[in-house]
């Protein structure tokens, strides 16, 4: 029990029936909804983990034999995506938790597993949690700094943009920089993603 009669995340007045608790019901089911779509097969964190996944567009530079063509364009995610990024995060915070008697200690396993586990065992100490842990207002904090950096990547996903390469034979080849090769359809030759981005670019109108 504590003393608090505001909610310690949104300061709003705790209802009688809150009396007791650090949080309010409203912040409770919003970090629980938060918590929810981080995890699963459909969650931020699988829609993340899959743009690192070779063959998504990630072995793009390998495939050019350019090792100094640029930084993966996904380095950000990649950071986010493995160990020391959100799952530690909330590994951290299952510990944390586990310390309080709020949560079952992380036991291993792939990286999605661990994430699916985090989410599941602080989604369970939930209730618990709003009655007793000292520190749901940096809990919340981070588990929504969580959402909003995946919420930024996924936001500003774009359909790659659509080139066009001048082949030598006149016709236009229509490819994008995460190409893995194209064939001109006019002359059939088959140009690699390096190959291919050597070529002059074309205009539109052109390969049409
Ligand atoms: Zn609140
Ligand atoms: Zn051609």
């Amino acid at each position: 029990m504590n003393d608090h009669t505001a909610c310690v995340i949104c300061t709003s007045d705790l209802w009688d029936d809150e009396l007791g608790r650090h949080i309010c019901h409203r912040c409770q089911q919003r970090i629980d909804r938060n918590l929810q779509s981080i995890a699963g097969p459909r969650g931020l964190y699988a829609r993340l983990a899959l743009r690192t996944t070779p063959g998504k567009g990630g072995d793009g530079p390998a495939v050019s034999g350019s090792r100094t063509a640029g930084m993966p364009p996904n380095e950000h995610v990649l950071n986010l995506v493995v160990n020391g990024g959100i799952v530690s995060q909330l590994e951290d915070w299952v510990k944390d938790w586990a310390s309080h008697g709020l949560a079952q200690t992380p036991t291993g396993g792939r990286l999605q597993h661990r994430v699916d586990q985090a989410v599941k065992t602080l989604r369970l100490n939930l209730p618990q949690a709003a009655l007793r842990h000292p520190a749901l207002k940096d809990f919340n904090h981070e588990i929504h700094k969580i959402i909003r950096a995946c919420q930024r990547i996924i936001d500003n996903e774009k359909p790659p943009i659509q080139l066009y390469a001048q082949c030598p034979c006149g016709g236009g080849i229509p490819f994008t920089l995460n190409t893995d090769g194209e064939t001109c359809t006019n002359c059939d030759t088959a140009y690699s993603h390096g190959d291919i981005l050597r070529l002059n670019l074309a205009e539109r109108r052109a390969a049409a």
